[in-house]
């Protein structure tokens, strides 16, 4: 999966990556949804493994513009986890209090603990993306702000915490589909704000934004992925195949056990 991440430094032009990519993959859909379901027990082992050990920590970024499949990523990809070790922190407007402090006071609470697997669905990104396009902040304010990410970031990662950062990359058409959808679908509706179509109107400049944080918040310690996203089996899959990658990388281990085990009788 190397192949999406943002090389530190590099301009980043979202429209020269393909929201429809599949490369990397070279069966059919069908393929790709049984070859999921295998990598992701893969990836449920590893969790377990992760959490057994208790040393590593693990920060998984998500981001992405509305009906890009944040939610589902998550449900579908950490499905069969263990509750315990995984954690899902979601970042809404921020509160009264939230907005009285700085913007990554809400944050540091909720990073990952020893053995813990933690998914920011929205982050401190959202204070270099919706507030710099809808101008809650002034520029003087959020231009500063990738330096404090990567210091903050920088951080984590040396107290030990591994750092995936995904951005889920759909294109404006397969947007418009999914919104058609969620008015369509009357269980959908709950996911529809009119605000979305805000964003929606907006997304030339929230596309400068992306591209202007990728850019500037790829570190070697803390990498962005452009994950395609178009095709959801294509994006369960490849981010699968990252995470896998990722934790496969730490070289984890279970914890020896006690001495003198092959001797214990239970009675
Ligand atoms: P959702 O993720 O669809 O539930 O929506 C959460 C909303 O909160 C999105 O519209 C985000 O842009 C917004 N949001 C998250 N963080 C911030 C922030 N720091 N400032 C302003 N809006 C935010
Ligand atoms: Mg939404």
């Amino acid at each position: 999966m190397d192949r999406y991440r943002v090389k530190p430094g590099h301009k980043v032009r979202l429209d020269k990556h393909d929201p429809r990519d599949t490369r990397g993959w070279d069966g059919d859909k069908d393929e790709a949804k049984a070859r999921f379901v295998a990598l992701n027990a893969r990836l449920e082992a590893l969790q377990e493994l992760l959490y057994a050990e208790g040393k590593h920590k693990v920060l998984i970024v998500l981001q992405a513009m509305d009906a890009a499949g944040k939610d589902s990523t998550i449900r579908r990809i950490f499905d069969g986890t263990n509750p315990q070790g995984v954690k899902v922190k979601s970042f809404k407007v921020p509160t009264e209090e939230e907005r009285a402090h700085d913007y990554l006071w809400r944050v540091h609470p909720h990073t990952p603990g020893a053995g813990e697997i933690v998914i920011f669905n929205r982050s401190h990104y959202e204070d270099v993306l919706v507030v710099r396009v809808k101008g809650f902040a002034p520029k003087d304010r959020w231009s500063k702000r990738y330096e404090h990410i990567r210091a903050f970031e920088q951080l984590l990662a040396d107290e030990g915490t591994t750092i995936i950062k995904i951005f889920l990359h759909i294109s404006k058409d397969e947007q418009k589909e999914r919104f058609e959808d969620r008015l369509e679908d009357p269980t959908k509706h709950w996911k529809f704000r009119r605000g979305d179509l805000e964003d929606r109107a907006l997304w030339d400049d929230y596309m400068a934004a992306y591209e202007d944080a990728l850019e500037k918040t790829s570190t070697k310690d803390a990498p962005w992925y452009v994950i395609p996203a178009d095709r959801k089996w294509y994006r369960d899959w490849a981010i699968t195949t990252l995470l896998v990658e990722r934790l496969e990388a730490l070289k984890m281990a279970f914890p020896p056990a006690e001495e003198g085990l092959e001797d214990v009788v239970v009675v």
